[in-house]
C-alpha cells in the first residue's frame, strides 16, 4: 500500500512527503486504520519498525480533526526513558509542521517551573515519562480530565524500570471513555495482564 491510501488529511500527507516515506511499515499499515477509527490498539512491535509514527500521524489526524475545548491536554504519550520522550517529540513536531497544535515534553531533568508554565498556555499533547507526570500532577499543575488518547509505549521496559504502579495511577486519573494504544516489544504474561486491565477490545497487531 501507499501511504497515501490511508486517508490521512493534507497537511499530515505532506509532512509524510517531505519526510520521504512512500509506503507505509506494517506496523504502520495496520495500526492507523484501526486508530482512526476509534479502536484501542495492542501493537507487538520492536523499536525501529515505524511504530512512533504508527502512533503519532493518525493522533494528529485525530486532534487535528476536533477542536479543543479547554486548554487541556487531550493526548497522553508515556515514554520509559527522556532519550525516548524526545524522539517522540521530534516525531511530533515532524510530522505536525503543518498543523497548529503543541506540545510539552514532561521529563526529569527539565525545570519543573518551566513545565508548568507550558502547562498554563494549554497543549494538546503530553510526551512524559511516568515519575515527572506523576510529580507534577501532585503539585496541583496539570489536569488530565480532558486526555481522551493514551499511548503506553515500550511496556515491557517500562515493566523492567518498575513503572507500572506509576503506569496504573495515571490511568487511574483518566476518563474511562478514552481510546488507549498500547506497544510493547514482548508479550510475556505480566505484559498480556496489562493490556487486559487498560485495554477495551483491543485490536492485536504483531509484526
Ligand atoms: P521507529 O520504529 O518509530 O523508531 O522508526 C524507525 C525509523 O524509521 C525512523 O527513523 C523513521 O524516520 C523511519 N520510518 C518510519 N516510518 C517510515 C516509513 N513508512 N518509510 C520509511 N521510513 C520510515
Amino acid at each position: 500500500p501507499l501511504f497515501s491510501d490511508l486517508g490521512l488529511s493534507e497537511p499530515i500527507q505532506r509532512a509524510i512527503d517531505e519526510a520521504g516515506y512512500i509506503h507505509p511499515t506494517p506496523i504502520q499499515a495496520q495500526a492507523i486504520p484501526y486508530v482512526l477509527m476509534g479502536r484501542d490498539v495492542l501493537g507487538v512491535a520492536q523499536t525501529g519498525t515505524g511504530k512512533t509514527a504508527g502512533f503519532t500521524l493518525p493522533m494528529l489526524e485525530i486532534l487535528s480533526g476536533s477542536r479543543a475545548r479547554a486548554r487541556m491536554p487531550r493526548s497522553l504519550i508515556l515514554e520509559p526513558t527522556r532519550e525516548l520522550a524526545l524522539q517522540v517529540a521530534e516525531n511530533f513536531v515532524k510530522y505536525g509542521k503543518y498543523l497548529k497544535l503543541n506540545h510539552a515534553l514532561l521529563i526529569g531533568g527539565e525545570s519543573m517551573a518551566e513545565q508548568k508554565d507550558v502547562l498554563n498556555r494549554g497543549v494538546d499533547v503530553l510526551i512524559a515519562t511516568p515519575g515527572r507526570l506523576i510529580d507534577l500532577f501532585e503539585r496541583g499543575g496539570l489536569l488530565l480530565t480532558q486526555t481522551r488518547l493514551l499511548v503506553i509505549d515500550e511496556a515491557d521496559r517500562m515493566l523492567d524500570m518498575g513503572f507500572i504502579p506509576d503506569i496504573e495511577k495515571i490511568v487511574g486519573m483518566l476518563s474511562p471513555l478514552r481510546q488507549t494504544l498500547f506497544f510493547s516489544a514482548t508479550m510475556a504474561p505480566e505484559i498480556r495482564r496489562l493490556a487486559d486491565m487498560f485495554l477495551q477490545n483491543p485490536k492485536e497487531i504483531t509484526v
